[in-house]
């Protein structure tokens, strides 16, 4: 029978890491210990995200220079144009330059509560715009955001690729995906770049899910599927926090054992700011501190 694939993963993968603003002291602690953690596992950059419509700006700017002078690591900060003119985005993105940032994961964000997103009249109306927006402040190197099950409001699959080629050709550097559990689905989505001519590096994002009915909600919002298999993984579990973890870093492993079969060597891990189980997956695929 062939090795899991897992063993077969070793040494040649990079990975990154994202967290969110903490919103109270204790939170704050735990990011750092997070970081603490997952430091020696020297990721390539960890992101930092930016609050609905923009509600976390000082918070995430605060962490990403935290991070940039109290470790080694390489922050990327996420921006969004929600609620801000084009000169607001510009001077946040021209702060981050100032202040050593280099790494900006530009996204058009959606609004708090729910509402459909709607331009600031003198704002940018998309992602594609505001990674042009931050072309014209300095050379940063652009991360977007890329859909392999396809946006809620992309009008068809071919729209919403169109969308993302934009967003490549206005300078992005690569493209971070939302969560996924369907590995097919991320190789459509490359297949289909190499297809274009873009070549760019597609980073799969990786949830470890440990709450099913918490991730169905988020995914209803995103247009991530929750496939059957995975509720019934999780059924019976929800007194039992060690064994929903297990499966948790299991399937999550599996995938990225089947994403490295098909080439892919770099990882993005949404931590939620809880490094165990993102630490375990990258120890089983291989890479170490
Ligand atoms: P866009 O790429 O501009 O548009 C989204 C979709 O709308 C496109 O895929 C396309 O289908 C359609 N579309 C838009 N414009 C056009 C057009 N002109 N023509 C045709 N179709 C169009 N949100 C936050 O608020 N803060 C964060 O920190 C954050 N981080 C994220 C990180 C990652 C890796 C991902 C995947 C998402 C993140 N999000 C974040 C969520 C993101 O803001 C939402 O998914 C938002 O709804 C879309 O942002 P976008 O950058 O993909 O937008």
């Amino acid at each position: 029978a062939p090795a899991p694939l897992f063993e077969r993963c070793h040494g040649d993968i990079d990975v990154s890491f994202e967290f969110f603003p903490p919103r109270s002291e204790a939170m704050q602690e735990r990011l750092w210990q997070s970081i603490g953690r997952l430091a020696p596992l020297e990721p390539r950059f960890v992101s930092v995200t930016y609050g609905a419509g923009g509600s976390t700006r000082e918070r995430t700017h605060s962490t990403v220079k935290r991070i940039l002078e109290e470790t080694d690591l390489t922050p990327a900060a996420h921006l969004t144009c929600v609620d801000a003119s084009r000169e607001e985005v510009q001077e946040v993105a021209r702060d981050y330059w100032d202040a050593g940032v280099r790494h900006i994961v530009a996204l058009r964000g959606d609004p708090p509560d729910g509402q459909p997103f709607s331009a600031h009249p003198d704002g940018y109306a998309n992602a594609a715009e505001l990674v042009a927006g931050l072309k014209e402040v300095a050379d940063f190197d652009i991360s977007v955001a890329a859909y392999p099950e396809g946006h809620p409001e992309a009008r068809s699959a071919d729209a919403d690729l169109d969308h993302l080629l934009r967003k490549i050709d206005a300078g992005a550097e690569r493209a971070i995906t939302q969560f996924f559990f369907s590995a097919d689905a991320f190789f459509r989505l490359r297949d289909a770049l190499a297809a274009r001519g873009r070549n760019i590096e597609l980073v799969p994002g990786v949830l470890p899910v440990t709450n099913v009915e918490r991730t169905r909600e988020f995914a209803r919002k995103c247009g991530s599927a929750i496939p059957d298999w995975l509720d019934q993984k999780f059924e019976g579990l929800d007194a039992l926090p060690d064994a929903r973890r297990l499966v948790a870093a299991t399937v999550a492993t599996e995938m990225c054992g089947r994403l490295y079969a098909g080439g892919v060597r770099h990882f993005h891990f949404y931590t939620l700011n809880r490094a165990s189980l993102s630490w375990t997956i990258c120890h089983m695929l291989g890479v170490k501190g």
